[in-house]
């Protein structure tokens, strides 16, 4: 496929998530503009994120330090200005360092070594870094999901703390997946839930970052802010390595 045709395919694909989210915003009575779309392109090349700059799209996602920090770099060498770079997988402190250097948004805080890690990797890099605390929804503990991270609802609101109160991170919100098997509709209002909790003591961490290309519909019915859509927008990926 040259160029023009997987620009093309691309602006389909959009298209095509774009009029889900407006069916889905008109159904639960909420504005398209309260809603940030942000394209998850691990395991696609630079050219793909250039697509996506041309058709409007600026907030991307990775869940790979290897992957995302090369690739970041390139676009930045490329010219590909006013992109705000999305880190929504399973992170380690080693990685921290890195990561603080091209991360605009960290979804998957679930631990206080990771507050630390990443408020010290912030002061270093000389940048303010806004983090998610990422939320387990799991109904039953150590269902088999625990790869995916995230904190226990109990767990939420100390970590919240750590986060306002590090100098160099600020809280922005919450971030859940919605876990394998349970209905996402569900998952999503217990998430709600824990959003509205936290705002009521921190009334700008207002981000709730929920849905992926399967469940798109469910998040933004259930209050989502942030959508991260791979596979809608880029097509399906090779399986795991
Ligand atoms: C890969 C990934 C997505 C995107 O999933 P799709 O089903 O391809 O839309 C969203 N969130 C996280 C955390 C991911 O790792």
């Amino acid at each position: 496929m040259n160029s023009g045709q997987r620009h093309a395919e691309i602006a389909g694909n959009l298209r095509a998530v774009e009029e889900r989210i407006a069916t889905a915003c008109r159904a639960a009575g909420r504005r398209r503009d309260e809603i940030t779309l942000v394209a998850v392109t691990k395991t696609f090349p630079v050219s793909d994120v250039r697509h996506l700059v041309e058709l409007g799209v600026h907030d991307v996602a990775e869940n790979r330090d290897q992957e995302a920090r090369p690739k970041s770099a390139e676009c930045a060498r490329i010219g590909l200005a006013d992109l705000r770079w999305h880190f929504v997988g399973q992170l380690q402190t080693n990685k921290t360092r890195s990561v603080s250097t091209y991360a605009h948004l960290v979804h998957s805080v679930d631990r206080p070594r990771l507050v630390s890690a990443l408020d010290r990797a912030a002061a270093s890099a000389r940048r303010r870094l806004t983090c998610l605390v990422q939320v387990d929804l799991e109904e039953s503990p150590d269902a088999g999901d625990a790869a995916r991270g995230g904190a226990r609802p109990a767990d939420v609101g100390p970590l919240a703390a750590e986060i306002a109160e590090a100098q160099h991170l600020e809280l922005g919100g919450v971030m859940a997946v919605a876990p394998l098997g349970q209905d996402p509709a569900g998952a999503f209002a217990m998430l709600r839930s824990i959003s509205d909790r936290l705002r009521s003591s921190y009334p700008d961490a207002a981000v709730v970052s929920a849905g992926m290309s399967g469940d798109l519909e469910a998040a933004v019915s259930g209050g989502a802010t942030h959508l991260r859509v791979g596979t809608a927008l880029l097509g399906s990926r090779p399986p795991l390595r």
